[in-house]
């Protein structure tokens, strides 16, 4: 399929998704509001820079977003002047890949298909950090009318390996805010092992092989291991540079927190875990990736 699929939102995870859409034969249209940032990588991937939402919207039936917060994503589809859902044409499918808040998810699809022009918004949120953004083996969880999801799925598996209907509009922010809260614990169980073995003496890489062939082994252990030297490729053998940043881990805390409440339920370990990224986000770890609590802990926080 030749047509034209518009991608925003080009930062960790966005550039190299959009990366894995070029290898896999499709054109794209590239729009970021850091300019540079699109521009070096339209040159790398030889196409074209957008100068607008508008001009996206206009071009593309198909359209990525991988955006920070749910702030950015009201504003880049709901705007009245440069947003893209106004001036959609009829028939366009909408993929928005970044982990937001459900009721902002159900919003804006609302809106498209209020639109009245078979316009279709999915929530299409991605777990596999950019490792997995890199090789094209993210999961996708995506919420929206099986036809909308039909058309999606080519595209999707484009950049992924698992697209996993998660039932109506914003049931793949469900799935995605269930998912970071158990990664946001297994994460900091991990740091506090690796931790505790390391000051006791022990090898770090052998200590990681055990564990991961052993009871704790789980993605932070396996794929994304916080030890530096452990393995290559992950944010800890770039001191913590390019990952999932210790504000968006928080970000997506917080809507687990949220929802969680409105609830009346209480989730013991999420908060407590909550507590120890946030002073360590206050550490100047707020850039870093999360997986930077590992060396927060080796060097004594100071809580
Ligand atoms: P990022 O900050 O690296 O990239 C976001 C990009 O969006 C930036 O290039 C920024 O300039 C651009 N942007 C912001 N506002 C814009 C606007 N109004 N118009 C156009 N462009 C705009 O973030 P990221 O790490 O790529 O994460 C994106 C989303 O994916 C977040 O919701 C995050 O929670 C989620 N996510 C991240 C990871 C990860 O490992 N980094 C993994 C899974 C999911």
């Amino acid at each position: 399929d030749r047509s034209l699929v518009g991608f925003i939102g080009l930062g960790a995870m966005g550039s190299p998704m959009a990366t894995n859409l070029v290898r896999n034969s499709r054109r794209v249209l590239l729009y970021d509001k850091d300019v540079d940032k699109a521009q070096k990588l339209a040159k790398h991937l030889n196409m074209e820079v957008a100068q607008s939402v508008h001009e996206i919207t206009t071009r593309a039936k198909f359209v990525i977003t991988m955006l920070p917060e749910s702030t950015h994503v009201e504003q880049v589809y709901l705007d009245k002047h440069d947003g893209l859902l106004e001036a959609a044409q009829s028939g366009s499918l909408f993929i928005d890949c970044s982990t937001i808040d459900v009721s902002t998810s159900r919003n804006v699809a609302k809106f498209a298909s209020e639109l009245g022009r078979q316009i279709n918004f999915l929530d299409a949120p991605v777990s596999g950090g950019v490792p997995g953004a890199e090789k094209g083996t993210l999961t996708f969880m995506v919420g929206g009318t099986e036809d909308g999801f039909r058309r999606a799925e080519n595209i999707l598996r484009c950049m992924g390996k698992n697209i996993v209907h998660c039932g109506p509009a914003g049931n793949g922010q469900v799935a995605k805010m269930a998912n970071n809260l158990a990664l946001a614990i297994s994460m900091a169980g991990v740091c506090e092992a690796m931790n505790l073995g390391a000051k006791q003496g022990m090898d770090p890489r052998i200590l990681a092989k055990v564990m991961n062939t052993s009871t704790a082994r789980c993605w932070s252990s396996d794929t994304y291991n916080p030890v530096p030297g452990v393995m290559e490729n992950v944010p800890a053998s770039r001191d913590y540079e390019n990952g999932f940043r210790t504000e968006l881990l928080l970000k997506d805390i917080g809507l687990a927190m949220r929802a969680a409440n409105d609830l009346n339920i209480k989730l013991l370990v999420g908060e407590h875990v909550a507590s120890l990224y946030e002073n360590m986000r206050k550490q100047g770890y707020a850039k870093k990736d999360f997986s930077g609590l590992y060396r927060y802990l080796y060097q004594g926080p100071s809580v």
